[in-house]
C-alpha cells in the first residue's frame, strides 16, 4: 500500500464575502517532498495554508494531514504540521523561551521538549535572545522565533508562508540551510514564496495557483520545459553590422559581435536559423542556448510578475 500523502486537498473552496479566495483547489504532497505553492499576491496561498493549519474553514472541499482531517481529527492533524504564518502573530509579553514553551504545553509536548527548545534556540541563533521579551525582537529575529514555534512539537510536515519576506539576505540563507537540513531530516516541507529563484533552487514539486485556482503542478524540470521561448546566444568573429531580414523579428539585442534571439520552442529551429545568420556573412564564431527560467514561465502562466496585485473579486 503507498504511504498516505502527507498532504491532501481536495476540491476546497472558500470565500470572503464577493472574493473567491479558493475555488476548487485539488492537489496531494506526498511523505518526504519539497513543495512549493506559487501565485502571484492574492491568488489565495495563505487562504489555503491557513486552511490547513485549521486557522480558517473551508466552504467546501476536504484537507488532509497524514490522513487526518484537518476538521474532524482537528488535533492529530494539527499534531502532524507546524505552520510558519505570513503575518508575525505572538504575545509581546513572552520571552522567546516563554513563548516557545508555552508552545509546546499546547501541543502537549512540553516536558519531553525542554531539551528541543534549547536545541531549536540555538540552532536558530537565539540563545542570547532567549530571555528577551518578544516585542523587543527584530523582525528577523521574531520570524526566527515563529519558526522555532512551528516545529516544537517535531511535525512530519512544516508549511512555511512566505518564511522570507522582508527578511534580510544572510538570514535567509540561514533559514534556507535550516529548512533543507529539516527536508533531509524526513520532514515534508510546504513553501509559498514570491522569490521565485528561491522556489526554483529548493523545491521539487511546484504548484501554481492564480484567482483561486490551480494552474500548473509540475516538477520544477516539466514546468520550466514549458517555456514557450527559449534563448540563442550567437558571437560572431567580428562586430554584426546587420541583422538578416529573415530573423530579424526574433532578435533581442546586438551588443558589438553578440547577438541574443528569442527563440520559440514549437515552431523555430536553430539549426534553420543559424543558417540564415551564416548565409547573411556574419562568421558564427560560438553559440550557447539559455531555457527560460521559472520566473518567465510563471509569468507566462499568470500573466503576471510574481509580485504584482490581482484584484480580488474576478473571476
Ligand atoms: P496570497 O497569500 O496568495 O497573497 P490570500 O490567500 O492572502 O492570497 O488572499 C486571497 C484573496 O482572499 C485575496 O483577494 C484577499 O484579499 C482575500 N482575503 C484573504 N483573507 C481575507 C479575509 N480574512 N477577509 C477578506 N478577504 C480576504
Ligand atoms: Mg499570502
Amino acid at each position: 500500500m503507498a504511504p498516505v500523502p502527507a498532504v491532501c486537498i481536495e476540491n476546497v473552496h472558500k470565500r470572503f464575502g464577493a472574493v473567491k479566495a479558493l475555488h476548487g483547489v485539488s492537489f496531494n504532497i506526498a511523505q518526504g517532498e519539497f513543495f512549493g505553492l506559487l501565485g502571484p499576491n492574492g491568488a489565495g496561498k495563505s487562504t489555503l495554508i491557513n486552511a490547513l493549519a485549521g486557522l480558517t474553514r473551508a466552504d467546501r472541499g476536504q484537507l488532509n494531514i497524514m490522513g487526518y482531517d484537518v476538521v474532524r481529527e482537528y488535533r492529530r492533524a494539527r499534531m502532524s504540521v507546524g505552520v510558519v504564518p505570513q503575518e508575525l502573530v505572538y504575545d509581546p509579553f513572552f520571552t522567546v523561551r516563554e513563548f516557545l514553551r508555552f508552545q509546546s504545553g499546547y501541543f502537549g509536548v512540553a516536558k519531553q521538549s525542554r531539551q528541543w527548545v534549547d536545541e531549536l534556540l540555538e540552532v536558530l541563533d537565539l540563545t542570547e535572545k532567549a530571555d528577551v521579551n518578544m516585542r523587543a525582537l527584530s523582525g528577523g529575529m521574531k520570524r526566527r522565533v515563529l519558526i522555532g514555534q512551528a516545529l516544537v512539537h517535531k511535525p512530519p510536515v512544516v508549511v512555511l508562508d512566505e518564511p522570507t519576506a522582508g527578511v534580510d539576505v544572510e538570514l535567509r540563507q540561514q533559514l534556507w540551510f535550516f529548512i533543507r537540513r529539516l527536508h533531509q531530516e524526513g520532514h515534508t516541507i510546504v513553501l509559498t514564496t514570491h522569490y521565485l529563484e528561491e522556489a526554483e533552487q529548493l523545491c521539487e514539486r511546484i504548484a501554481i495557483i492564480d484567482r483561486g485556482e490551480l494552474i500548473a503542478l509540475d516538477t520544477k524540470s516539466d514546468l520550466l520545459a514549458r517555456g514557450i521561448f527559449r534563448s540563442l546566444h550567437v558571437v560572431a568573429s567580428r562586430d554584426i553590422e546587420s541583422v538578416p531580414v529573415k530573423v530579424r523579428d526574433k532578435v533581442k539585442a546586438v551588443h558589438g559581435c553578440s547577438m541574443e534571439l528569442r527563440l520559440r520552442r514549437d515552431s523555430d529551429s536553430v539549426v534553420e536559423v543559424l543558417d540564415t545568420i551564416r548565409g547573411a556573412g556574419i562568421d558564427v564564431r560560438d553559440i550557447h542556448m539559455e531555457d527560460d527560467d521559472l520566473e518567465d514561465v510563471f509569468i507566462q502562466l499568470t500573466r503576471r510578475s510574481p509580485a504584482s496585485e490581482t484584484s480580488g473579486g474576478s473571476v
